[in-house]
């Protein structure tokens, strides 16, 4: 059996490269285990759902954020497999039809002061009575309050924990929010 590992190299980076690019696969050359040359980012994640492998971390088990910054990959919790990645997905699914706006509007509407997203997370669990681990409450909560930000409810009042690239490309772990005062 052929080993599909897509590894992935970086390219030389301008200073004014697009950051969203960047972080989504740009700026590298794709390469498989297996010799199949694969021209891009899209390339490779076809070749990679082909092979049955993680699209995000390419099999790899590891995401490269930026030159000298990986993570674990959290699409596929770390094995590198498309299995795995599609029974995440599915999760999410399912938190977001549990954990809508609306109840993490009304969970959250009591803080007067700043809160971090774990604490808001462990508000949903106990408030839902979820399981620990069954869905993936973290991350949705938190595409949650960064949609409220973006409605203009909410106020990111942490600074981010790391800069990976300028201010633009930055890491936060548990950040705080707070409400717009009107
Ligand atoms: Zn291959
Ligand atoms: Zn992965």
């Amino acid at each position: 059996m052929k080993k599909h590992t897509i590894v992935a190299m970086w390219e030389e980076i301008p200073d004014d490269a697009d950051d969203l690019a960047l972080v989504r696969g740009g700026f590298r050359t794709y390469l498989c285990l297996c010799g199949k040359s694969l021209p891009d980012r899209a390339g490779a994640e076809q070749h990679a759902a082909e092979t049955g492998q993680c699209t995000t971390c390419l099999g790899t088990t590891t995401e490269d954020i930026v030159p000298g910054y990986s993570q674990k990959c959290t699409a596929c919790a770390g094995t590198g497999r498309r299995g795995a990645q599609l029974t995440w997905e599915l999760a999410y699914v399912e938190a977001e039809m549990t954990i809508t706006v609306q109840v993490v509007r009304d969970l959250i509407s009591g803080f007067t002061g700043p809160f971090r997203l774990s604490q808001v997370a462990d508000l949903v669990r106990d408030t839902l009575r979820l399981p620990v681990g069954r869905l993936p409450v973290g991350p949705r909560v938190r595409d949650v309050l960064r949609q409220l930000e973006a409605m203009g409810e909410l106020v990111l009042v942490s600074a981010p924990e790391q800069l990976l690239r300028g201010t633009t490309v930055v890491l936060y772990n548990d950040p705080y929010w707070e409400h717009v005062r009107n």
